[in-house]
């Protein structure tokens, strides 16, 4: 999936997951949401392979695109390295408890890793060593393109709505409640629609995803985002 997709469906997965989290994490429900958030969009932090060429990046080289970073000890030691910079922003400087917040903090990182590598079983071609260093390859399932703009509309348009829902005054706490819940409920269709949206669609060539992508939602939405991905993929290729 595209990188932003991986981000907003860690965030999806987390509010979803939050009501029961929050009663046990140490630190608040919106850190919390914002770690998986990025905790799902670092295995891409592969793209940092370019510097030594973009044959290095399509590589099957441990450190090439959808390897070692795409695995379930890659995603562990992502999220090791960067619960350093983000303990101080996320989990608070100065915790009571840091340890128990430093672990929070890098489960929460690893989860996102996670959610980004189960995204990307679906897409086609590149199967991935999850259980690296064993020679164990799963995923290419050929169900989604990378390249979703239906998704990213899907996220968008889901996490508008909830970030709506709570900005509504809190003039009657019972009220206040029941919006609260109906908000969680928002984010449960949007994170059932995006499995099944995984497991029905299917990929064959990038014309017909495309025009699957046109059965799905008006132009004027898909054509900027396919200007960005464009721009995106000939600067990896060129
Ligand atoms: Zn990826």
């Amino acid at each position: 999936m595209m990188t932003l997709n991986h981000g907003f469906s860690g965030y999806i997965c987390a509010r979803v997951a939050a009501p029961v989290l929050k009663r046990h994490c140490p630190f608040s429900e919106k850190n919390l949401v914002l770690a998986l958030f990025l905790g799902a969009m670092l295995p891409d932090l592969d793209i940092i392979s370019t510097v030594l060429g973009h044959g290095a990046y399509f590589s099957g080289a441990w450190y090439g695109h959808r390897q070692f970073s795409h695995s379930v000890p890659g995603t562990l030691m992502l999220a090791l390295l960067f619960s350093i910079p983000l303990f101080p922003v996320l989990a608070g400087r100065g915790h009571p408890r840091p340890r128990r917040a430093w672990l929070w903090l890098v489960g929460a990182l690893w989860a996102g890793g996670w959610v980004h590598i189960f995204g990307d079983l679906f897409t086609p071609g590149m199967k991935m060593p999850v259980f690296w260093p064993l020679d164990f390859h799963l995923g290419g399932f050929s169900h989604i393109g990378w390249f979703s703009p239906y998704l990213l509309w899907l996220f968008v348009a889901t996490i508008a709505i909830g970030w709506g829902l709570r900005l509504i005054p809190n003039w009657h706490p019972p009220a206040k409640r029941w919006i609260g819940w109906a908000a969680w409920g928002w984010y449960g269709v949007a994170a059932y629609r995006w499995v099944n949206f995984l497991l029905t669609s299917r990929y064959d060539s990038f014309s017909q995803w495309a025009g699957y992508q046109q059965d799905l939602l008006p132009e004027v939405l898909i054509a900027p985002v396919t200007e960005g991905v464009r721009v995106l993929w000939f600067w990896l290729t060129r």
